[in-house]
């Protein structure tokens, strides 16, 4: 692969291209965007136009140097990341950096250093990467890959180059599904209309198991009375299998999935609402039921219940108890929905 792989990056692509051309890379930046935009294969593919062979603004794919950076194993290209079972970068990996980094490159002028979520820095680590960042030396590239530029303080920010990384466009997702995950031209269609620009979204969406898991929320949520909080809450952290999951991480990313299910549903429920059926929905299979469903809503409604489940995925990084968030969740939104339903109703 090439920066041509990634070809729906051109913008930014360019921008480094011309950089890498006339000796202008910066030594430190932060490339920021939403997940499965591409961010990291963009900075590894910018790591191997770098260190290729041969001269010019992109790899050849074909050289020792490209062979070797696709087996991770180029000895001037480093990659850091939270540990396994971590939810942050420790202090222990940016002194390793400190140390990579006090060694000149083996075998090129640069060496390049990635750090994947480096959004997920605690304070010590912090604190570490800016005295690197002060004084960095001349062959060095830090590359900070980050969901969100907020949680990246300041004072490291003001060191860095920075890079937005848009979302894809529906036709970009559609057409690496169709490339690269080898799925059908209708369902890629559909995954990447609510992708929103992610393909790593698009990809988890796609697997068997999830749509049998949407299938069975959809399903549920569609006959849920108000008291049924407790016992839904409960159904469903046995049928989403997050009951059995020991490592909060791990459960964390199934909660995470199981809110998207939330919100897609009632994002559905909101376009039936003021958009009717012509409008793209996920759940087509149940496109009758839900426009059925949300005669029964207000738009108000939708929207107060679309504000609940934002602000459970907001908190849901920083809440250690994810049952309970979930618990909550459902609670707020089965209130909303049925203490309000539009007076001809009630
Ligand atoms: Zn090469």
């Amino acid at each position: 692969m090439s920066f041509k792989s990634i070809s729906y990056q051109n913008r930014i692509i360019r921008l480094f291209q011309n950089a890498i051309i006339t000796d202008r890379l910066a030594h430190a930046h932060i490339f920021v965007g939403q997940e499965g935009i591409g961010k990291t294969l963009f900075s590894k593919e910018l790591a191997k136009a770098i260190f290729c062979q041969h001269p010019g603004a992109d790899a050849c794919d074909t050289c020792n140097n490209c062979k070797r950076m696709v087996t991770d194993n180029f000895p001037d290209l480093f990659i850091i990341l939270p540990e396994e079972n971590s939810r942050v970068i420790k202090i222990e990996q940016l002194k390793y950096l400190q140390d990579i980094l006090n060694v000149k490159p083996l075998e090129s002028k640069y060496k390049i250093i990635i750090i994947q979520s480096a959004d997920r820095m605690n304070e010590e680590a912090s604190n570490c990467l800016l005295k690197t960042l002060e004084e960095p030396p001349l062959y060095a590239i830090i590359i900070l890959i980050a969901t969100s530029l907020e949680s990246i303080r300041a004072t490291i920010r003001s060191r860095c180059q920075i890079t937005r990384f848009p979302p894809l466009s529906i036709t970009a997702v559609r057409d690496i599904l169709v490339n690269n995950f080898q799925i059908d031209n209708i369902q890629a269609e559909r995954l990447a209309f609510i992708s929103n620009g992610s393909v790593e979204r698009a990809t988890t969406l796609s697997c068997s198991d999830a749509i049998k898991k949407k299938n069975w929320l959809v399903n549920r949520i569609l006959e849920l009375g108000i008291n049924d909080n407790l016992t839904f809450s409960k159904d469903l952290l046995n049928e989403w299998h997050i009951q059995d999951l020991e490592v909060l991480e791990e459960k964390r990313s199934h909660v995470r999935e199981l809110i998207f299910s939330f919100l897609m549903y009632y994002r559905d429920l909101l376009i039936c609402k003021i958009g009717g059926s012509n409008l793209h929905i996920y759940h087509v299979d149940w496109r009758d039921a839900l426009i059925s469903k949300s005669q029964s809503l207000s738009e108000d409604v939708l929207f107060r219940i679309l504000n609940v489940i934002k602000t459970s995925l907001e908190y849901l990084d920083y809440n250690a108890n994810v049952n309970l968030l979930l618990e909550n969740m459902i609670t707020k939104i089965l209130h909303i929905q049925f203490n309000n339903k539009p007076s001809s109703l009630q």
